[in-house]
């Protein structure tokens, strides 16, 4: 769901010094360097087969495979075509990691051997190429690399792992149909919930973070602004909705700038203006399409209800009557905003930082992108949760646009190409330290 996400390349960083944690030896990195032909093997089995959302039923049926035959105990079908792994393993915390398992009706362009060939029906039936332009295909196998790893080495923790693949990330209702399917009730409830997303403007090798808020509240907004149509040599006769829909394109842009703290972020933009058939024709219909972002939950209600509130007062303004004012719609898909809780991210910092080094764990600003990761620390028990940023930009991809100032392929683009060995490398070696740090901590 992040799409132009970090196309402008790195934000503000600031980095830290973070003492690595004293991590129990384990040879991590060897053992992730052994294992890496079969995680590739099944990258490139994921990025060759995509399913996109709620269609994700190979995919998760592979993934089930793989935990059970590590000895997770797999119940599948949660949330649709979500999974959920289970091992436990003596007194301890409980800690979630969640993959996503969806792909995108984008025609990859990547020119890659092993690019995506397939073409398939998606839920609002439209039929598409099918690409894992988010790098879903990453999240899995890394997720699966990090259960390969801590499988292997029982004796070096304590706790509950819950392992889960959530569908549908891309349609903002993954995560909230495996909620009410019972994942806090019917299996072990989380202490932490982990998960990490792949970086199109990060190179391979490096890690981001943000502390607090991480991603928006994502929102997206129907306004159909009724007129009266007739013909455009007699404006007098008519209510013109393309001229009430362009002033209530331009009063939505003093919601941001005039209603709002100056200090909360926010967006309204209104992507697509539709109305018209013809040069001499008042048409009776207007139809608008926005998003609507912000961190804040109280932001967020104060935009939605200022545009109900604008476009209603537009249309008073334009003279027309009550059964012809805007109809305005907030669409039920939308992404709450993520927020990393802050003694968590501390929590964490160590692990990462012994993973990758202090040098390639980078803290970034915010982004207006959203992930519905965000639902599994809203719920009443507010259970701590944190997700990162891995670096996916192949080294030498990323110093070229850099020198020579082009952008790099954003998330969603039939271009976004990860370099797999060092991102799975990397993410395994993250994802996996920090699991074991949360495990061992005093
Ligand atoms: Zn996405
Ligand atoms: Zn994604």
């Amino acid at each position: 769901v992040f799409k132009t996400l970090f196309h402008t390349g790195l934000m503000t960083t600031a980095m830290l010094i973070i003492s690595p944690a004293v991590h129990a030896e384990t040879g991590l990195e060897n053992k992730i360097d052994k294992d890496y032909s079969y995680l590739e093997g099944l990258y490139t089995h994921l990025h060759q087969n995509p399913e996109l959302s709620f269609f994700e039923t190979k995919t998760a049926e592979r993934l089930a495979s793989e935990l059970a035959d590590l000895g997770f105990i797999v119940t599948e079908e949660v949330g649709k075509t979500g999974i959920v792994g289970v091992m436990e393993n003596g007194e301890g915390p409980t800690i979630l990691v969640r993959t996503d398992l969806d792909a995108l009706p984008v025609p990859e362009q990547t020119g890659l051997s092993y690019a995506s060939q397939v073409i398939a029906t998606g839920v609002d039936g439209t039929t598409s190429p099918v690409m894992h332009a988010c790098g879903h295909d990453v999240h899995m196998t890394v997720w699966t690399g990090v259960a390969r790893q801590l499988a292997s080495m029982k004796d070096k923790w304590q706790g509950t792992l819950v392992m889960i693949g959530q569908p549908a990330e891309e349609r903002g209702s993954g995560a909230r149909l495996m909620l009410n399917d019972g994942l806090y009730e019917r299996f072990p409830k989380p202490d932490y919930n982990l998960a990490l997303h792949v970086n199109s403007a990060l190179p391979a090798g490096k890690i981001a973070y943000s502390k607090g808020y991480a991603l928006a509240n994502v929102d997206s907004v129907d306004i159909t602004v009724q007129g009266i149509g007739g013909h455009g040599a007699y404006p007098n006769t008519t209510k013109d909705p393309v001229v009430l829909a362009s002033q209530i394109v331009v009063a939505l842009q003093t919601l941001v700038s005039r209603e709002i703290s100056p200090l909360d972020p926010g967006v309204v933009t209104v992507g697509s203006f539709h109305g018209g058939s013809k040069h001499n024709i008042i048409s009776d219909e207007v139809k608008l399409q926005l998003t609507v972002r912000s961190y804040d939950d109280d932001v967020r209600d104060k935009l939605l209800n200022g545009i109900k509130r604008i476009a209603k007062g537009q249309a008073i303004s334009a003279g027309l009557s009550e059964d012809k004012y805007p109809i305005v719609k907030i669409k039920d898909e939308r992404t709450p905003s993520t927020f990393n809780t802050p003694s968590l991210v501390d929590r964490a910092l160590p692990s990462l930082a012994s993973a990758v080094g202090n040098e390639n764990l980078i803290e970034v600003d915010p982004v207006m992108g959203g992930e519905d990761f965000s639902e599994y620390g809203r719920t009443a028990d507010k259970i701590p949760s944190f997700i990162f940023w891995l670096g996916a930009v192949n080294e030498e991809v990323y110093a070229q646009s850099l020198s020579q100032g082009t952008a790099l392929p954003s998330l969603h683009s039939p271009f976004f190409a990860p370099d797999p060995e060092p991102t799975i490398k990397t993410g395994v070696n993250a994802m996996t330290e920090t699991v074991l740090g949360l495990f061992n901590a005093p």
